[in-house]
């Protein structure tokens, strides 16, 4: 019996599938090319449906930090849902997770579990507003949050890629309460303020943005925050879906120390399965239902099933601090080895890292915002990408996305990685 390859399954989904995808950034259509399907992943590989196998460099978009399979995960699954896959009522794993996470990340005290990361940074906001009884909030150009309406103007990942920033069906009264600054450039945000006084409840940031590929604070950005918050009575919130549990156990919250009165996370929380949180300090999270007034629900909220999945991940990255050196250094690895390549081909592109988040930037500028972002040559990032996936190398399909290293990624992985890219920069010389 043939199996569907790809193509078929890619045929049959864009009868019945808008663009024959569950998220756009699954879509090939910014480098070309259709979508690959998968049918089974292990370690640092995926395996399609037409027989291939890739090295993973995005890990799910983050969650799958241990690589794929892994088995304490597998196993603390297969054990919930034997027990039910959802109740509906109250559970054990909720309390257990809530805790680890506080214990984790300090400036959360209290902490509300949800189904994504959308709906984590939807629900902090409403929260900010409800709390300081403020209607404005600032996001930085290049920074996603999901796609939430609030957040869908100027917004990175698959709403850049698509060309899309500001998306039809946001209306103009929803736009005008998001206020925009430069990522980076403490001294716009402050004009803006200054300019809203009084009116803005909440400022929002990815304390690294990941999603107009891997953009690193510059020194004092964070803190700069911190401190403008503080003065004009404003709720800083961390989004760290993507950084949360990745950069450190405490997040980049912990690499900066930098302490956010609100915090967003998702990805490695639910180690796989669809999960996302809010938390922060007690007195604003005790304004939530049914403590407080500002509604928020789920029907599969803290889901035993997902619960058990992200403590079995976030335990383990709770006992096993020396996981995040090793992810360091296998990025600094691939690193090096693509500088070298670059060297040999007389090439000087930009590459951003922070712990195990890397980005090439095909652009000689420094990315330090969204407009250096934008300044790459998405063409080259094309021919780079399908380069690279014709060699068993599996990258995000966009040049504004950050790769994702886990630790199943050994030596070999990254030997293979390096000579691959060696081989696009030899096949374009
Ligand atoms: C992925 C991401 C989100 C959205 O999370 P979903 O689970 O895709 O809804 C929000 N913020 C950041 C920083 C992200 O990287």
């Amino acid at each position: 019996m043939k199996i569907a390859t790809s193509k078929e399954l890619f045929d049959r989904a864009q009868d019945v599938i808008p663009g024959g995808v569950n998220s756009p950034v699954r879509a090939f259509k910014a480098v070309g090319g259709d979508p690959i399907f998968f049918g089974k992943a292990e370690g640092a590989y995926m395996y399609d449906e037409d027989g291939n196998s890739y090295i993973d460099l995005i890990n799910s978009w983050g969650p799958m930090i241990l690589g794929h399979a892994n088995k304490d995960i597998e196993e603390a699954i297969f054990k919930a849902v034997i027990g039910s896959p959802s109740f509906g009522a109250p559970s054990r794993m909720e309390v257990e997770l809530a805790e680890l996470i506080t214990e984790m990340v300090p400036s959360i005290e209290k902490v509300r579990m949800v189904n994504s990361g959308t709906e984590a940074t939807m629900s902090a906001i409403r929260l900010a507003r409800g709390f300081t009884k403020k209607d404005k909030v600032l996001k930085f150009e290049g920074c996603y949050h999901g796609h939430g309406d609030s957040f869908l103007i100027a917004a990175g990942s698959g709403a850049m890629t698509m060309g899309t920033p500001d998306s039809p069906g946001v209306t103009e009264g929803t736009a005008k309460d998001t206020l925009l600054a430069p990522f980076n450039n403490i001294e716009k945000v402050k004009e803006v303020i200054a300019s809203n006084k009084g009116e803005v409840a909440a400022i929002i940031v990815e304390p690294v943005a990941g999603n107009m590929g891997c953009v690193l604070p510059k020194e004092g950005f964070l803190e700069g925050l911190r401190s403008l918050c503080d003065e004009e009575g404003i709720i800083l919130i961390f989004d760290e879906v993507m950084t949360g549990f990745r950069l450190s156990k405490g997040g980049a919250q912990e690499v900066f120390g930098v302490r956010p009165d609100l915090t967003t996370l998702g990805k490695i929380i639910g180690a796989g399965m669809p999960v996302g949180a809010y938390g922060g300090r007690k007195d604003i999270m005790d304004y939530v239902s049914p403590q407080g007034p500002v509604y928020q629900a789920g029907t599969l909220s803290g889901n035993p099933v997902a619960m058990a999945a992200g403590y079995a991940q976030l335990s383990y990255l709770n006992d096993h601090p020396e996981v995040y050196d090793k992810l360091e250094d296998t990025t600094k690895k691939i690193m090096k080895g693509y500088r070298k390549a670059l060297d040999k081909y007389k090439k000087d592109y930009t590459m951003n890292q922070i712990g195990s988040m890397i980005s090439l930037f095909f652009t000689e500028k420094k990315v330090a915002d969204f407009d250096t972002a934008k300044s790459c040559d998405t063409e080259a990032f094309g021919k780079y990408f399908r380069h690279m996936l014709n060699s068993g190398v599996y990258l995000a399909p966009s040049q504004f996305e950050s790769l994702f290293i886990s630790t199943s990624i050994e030596d070999k992985e990254i030997d293979q990685i390096v000579s691959s890219f060696e081989g696009y920069l030899k096949s374009i010389a």
